[in-house]
């Protein structure tokens, strides 16, 4: 726990994986780095997410194409694919044990979904993403045993990971680095201006640049942030170890899935074969009463064979949504950044995330730029009806997802 006064050069608040990777690569450039964590490393979702490793955004480059310029568009497109390399070179550097395993499947519940999968590929080996090949239905049940499935894509450089383990590591080699994090240290208030101070309950850190990177958790810290996203919740359920041959029928290759529906299911094999199965979203991130009640049938629904399995850990987590479901991304003043809200898929992009926010921090702002000038949008209602209607929107996607259009 901070207590007393620290002088560094950039203060970064929250120890998930945006303020790990922006601290990791900031002390790989020669700053000094001081991490406020109000919790523990990996308290929020970096440390509870299901651990797959995803590539793009979680609105896709098309998207982002029809929205803004082609010269935005092409280097939002460039870096797509980067933060999952980011990983696996963090991962090597600094020999982080975290069962790192390539290899992540888009599943179709239907010809629409393998449609859209078909344009995916074709989107993604424009801006040059190779390791992508098409599933068919035959194809398919070699990777997964459920039948739900009439074929999918699978990405070679997408994959899984433990994910509280790869914040661990990645909070070990910032202090391998000499840089320092302290837990239990919630930052309560910032004090702007050409020299801004971050006070904790205890104690102040002075610094040159502020990196705020509390994401779902922040609250209200840093008020203009917050009209533009909104925390959600989302679940996941563990089963028991499985044992070797049933979880090798279920995933021969031990790659992680993830279905093509708005709200999707995911899962993936841990190192001691359990299912690790998520699904679901709770818009105003309220914690749900029964979790298991609610992932279980889900989960039974894809793998009607785990029927007599249990269900050994259940918990929730909160991301953050914004309008488009693209990073809100900025600066405030000339010296506090931020990045949060990737609204799902956050894995590989809080990893580019640290690399920009570091590259903006050191002059060179193009890559950041491009993230910054995505227009974001308050959600419709304010910060008391937000919830009501965006849960409004879920449930008319949800309902699509059903129907199957
Ligand atoms: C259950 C769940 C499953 C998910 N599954 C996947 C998945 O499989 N693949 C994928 O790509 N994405 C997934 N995600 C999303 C992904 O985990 C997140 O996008 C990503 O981890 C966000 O990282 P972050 O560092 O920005 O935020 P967080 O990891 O939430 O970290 C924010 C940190 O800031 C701290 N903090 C907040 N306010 C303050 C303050 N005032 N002072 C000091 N510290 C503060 C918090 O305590 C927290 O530790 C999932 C999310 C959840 C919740």
């Amino acid at each position: 726990m901070l207590q007393g006064e620290v002088e560094t050069d950039v203060c970064v608040i929250g120890a998930g994986y945006t303020g790990l990777s922006s601290a990791l690569f900031l002390l790989e450039n020669g700053f000094r780095v001081t991490v406020l964590e109000a919790a523990k490393v990996g308290f929020g979702a970096s440390g509870r997410n299901g651990g797959q490793i995803v590539n793009s955004y979680s609105r896709d480059i098309d998207v982002i194409e029809r929205s803004v310029g082609p010269q935005q568009a092409q280097l939002l497109g460039q870096m797509a694919f980067e933060g999952g390399r980011i990983i696996r070179e963090r991962v090597a550097k600094y020999q982080i044990q975290c069962d790192l395993k390539d290899g992540g499947v888009f599943a179709a519940l239907n010809s629409k979904h393998m449609g859209h999968l078909e344009s995916q590929k074709r989107l993604w080996e424009r801006y040059g993403h190779t390791q992508l090949e098409l599933l068919d239905e035959r194809r398919i049940r070699e990777v997964v045993a459920c039948e739900n499935y009439v074929g999918g894509l699978l990405d070679m450089s997408g994959g899984h990971i433990h994910p509280l383990n790869l914040a661990l590591g990645e909070a070990a080699a910032v202090e391998s680095l000499g840089g320092t994090i302290y837990e239990q240290s919630a930052a309560v208030r910032i004090e702007r201006g050409a020299n801004p101070v971050v006070h904790t309950a205890q104690g102040k850190v002075k610094a040159k640049f502020i990196i705020v990177a509390g994401n779902a958790y922040l609250g209200n810290l840093v008020p203009e942030l917050a009209a533009k996203s909104m925390p959600c919740g989302t679940q996941v359920i563990t089963t028991a170890p499985l044992g070797d041959e049933l979880a090798e029928t279920l995933l021969p290759q031990d790659f992680c899935v993830e279905d093509c529906n708005y709200l999707l299911d995911y899962y993936r094999l841990t190192s001691d074969k359990r299912l690790i199965f998520g699904g679901g979203v709770v818009y105003g991130a309220r914690d749900p009463a029964n979790i298991e009640a609610i992932i279980r049938p889900k989960m039974l629904k894809a793998f009607p064979q785990l029927k007599d399995v249990k269900i050994d850990y259940a918990w929730t987590g909160n991301f953050l949504l914004t309008l488009s479901r693209l990073p809100q991304v900025g600066r405030i003043g000339d010296n506090i950044y931020y990045s949060q809200g990737c609204s799902g898929h956050g894995v590989t992009y809080t990893h580019l995330a640290g690399k920009v926010l570091a590259e903006a921090l050191r002059g060179q702002a193009e890559r950041f730029d491009a993230f910054a000038d995505l227009p974001h949008y308050p959600f419709p209602g304010g910060q008391l009806l937000r919830t009501p209607f965006a849960a409004m929107g879920a449930w008319y996607y949800g309902l699509r997802d059903k129907l199957g259009f």
